[in-house]
């Protein structure tokens, strides 16, 4: 009997040998492989600064504090989207604007963004929903007109480019997961790129308490002047956060992030390998329209009319799968933000997230296609256009 997962983590040798390097430094809290990570990571991705944080969801947080909007102003945000984006602006107590999606890219419908702009708006969160990259120069043509601030959600897309630039460096601000079901993974783990370095000094204190040197740096003061009595001296003067990333999760980082554009182009492998099976199958469509060269795509998405029938006989075959994601303004908390946005609402109810991970077999992938085939069809659930 098989059991496939819809996601798992690519990790081995090389993660415990990281691991064991701050076992053997007997280091594993907010330290230099902390510092490691971010500087790593800067490069990577262009140069910038990068902040290491315990989640997304805390980088999504800080992304929009460090502005200091005044409360009740609104912040547009896509519809589909796991619940971090929307719950990032609750935290600063503004209030969310959702988008419709485009159906093409299944990211913010730029022209509802046009839309639904008004004056109290301050920042735009898009989303490059499940790795597709979002129409991002067009976004933030609008934000510039506008005066509003970018902060692109990149929890599913890190290594990704667009227009050979990655993605996370178009806006003011990129924040990435490392979460244990993203592209790389530190168990959970967040990361924030700017290259402002005014915000980055701002965050980096909000990250740790408000404390503006973190602890390795008092450590490394206290070692080149022994004499210095002041070496446990700090002044906080912003309500800070315990949003740190810890050395722990900053080693399988490092080695997360050495394979990381093999991880990448390993699912795109897998996802010419499905296309290749699925695609002009009738009773299907694909969520996104893939470019594969150079993105990091995290989900293979499909669409079909009859998901609630076909997730149980998948899992009766051994096949594990998600949908990703339910709009926000159906959850309960977010009701009241309710809005129009019937893309979102008709659409989602066709989203199925089949397996993708980088050790996913080839055959593995032609089993799921040919498992999905050989499901009791029924004409009317053909998509005629
Ligand atoms: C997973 C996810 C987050 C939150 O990431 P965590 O690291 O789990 O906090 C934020 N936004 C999107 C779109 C996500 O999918």
């Amino acid at each position: 009997m098989k059991n496939i997962r819809l996601f798992k983590p690519c990790i081995g040798e090389e993660e415990l040998n990281f691991i064991k390097e701050a076992f053997d430094r007997s280091w594993i809290g907010l330290g230099p492989t902390v510092e490691k990570f971010e500087k790593e990571w800067s490069n990577y991705l262009g140069g910038g600064f990068s902040i290491a944080l315990n989640s997304c969801t805390a980088a999504l947080h800080l992304a929009l504090k460090v502005f200091n909007f005044k409360p009740g102003s609104k912040v547009l945000i896509p519809s589909v989207t796991f619940v971090s984006t929307a719950h990032a602006v609750l935290y600063n107590n503004l209030e969310p604007v959702f988008l419709d999606i485009d159906e093409k890219s299944f990211s913010l419908c730029v022209k509802d963004l046009k839309n639904k702009i008004t004056d109290d708006c301050v920042a735009i969160i898009p989303v490059h929903n499940g790795g597709h990259p979002c129409e991002i120069e067009e976004i933030l043509d609008i934000a510039k007109s506008r005066n509003l601030k970018v902060i692109e959600d990149c929890a599913h897309c890190a290594g990704g480019n667009y227009k050979e630039k990655k993605l996370g460096t178009y806006g003011d601000i990129g924040c990435f997961s490392f979460e244990e079901k993203k592209v790389m993974t530190t168990g959970d783990g967040g990361m924030i790129y700017t290259e402002n370095k005014e915000l980055y000094n701002k965050i980096k204190s909000f990250r740790w308490c408000g404390i503006d040197r973190d602890t390795w740096k008092r450590v490394k003061e206290q070692d080149r002047n022994d004499l210095d009595s002041y070496h446990w001296h700090y002044e906080v003067t912003e309500l800070g956060y315990k949003y740190n990333m810890n050395d722990l999760a900053a080693s399988l980082g490092r080695a997360q992030l050495k394979k990381l554009d093999w991880m990448n182009s390993r699912r795109a492998t897998l996802i010419k390998r499905y296309n290749q099976n699925l695609l002009g199958f009738p009773f299907l469509k694909q969520t996104f329209q893939y470019k594969l060269e150079d993105s990091a795509y995290w989900l293979y998405s499909i669409r079909v009319k009859n998901r609630d029938n076909l997730i149980p006989y998948l899992k009766k075959n051994g096949i594990s799968t998600g949908v990703h994601f339910m709009p926000i303004p159906l959850h309960p908390l977010y009701e009241k933000f309710n809005v129009d946005i019937p893309n979102s609402l008709n659409l989602w109810k066709q989203l199925l997230t089949l397996p993708l991970f980088p050790e996913l077999e080839k055959e593995e992938v032609d089993y799921i296609c040919k498992i999905i085939k050989n499901f009791n069809w029924d004409k009317k659930d053909i998509f005629l256009d």
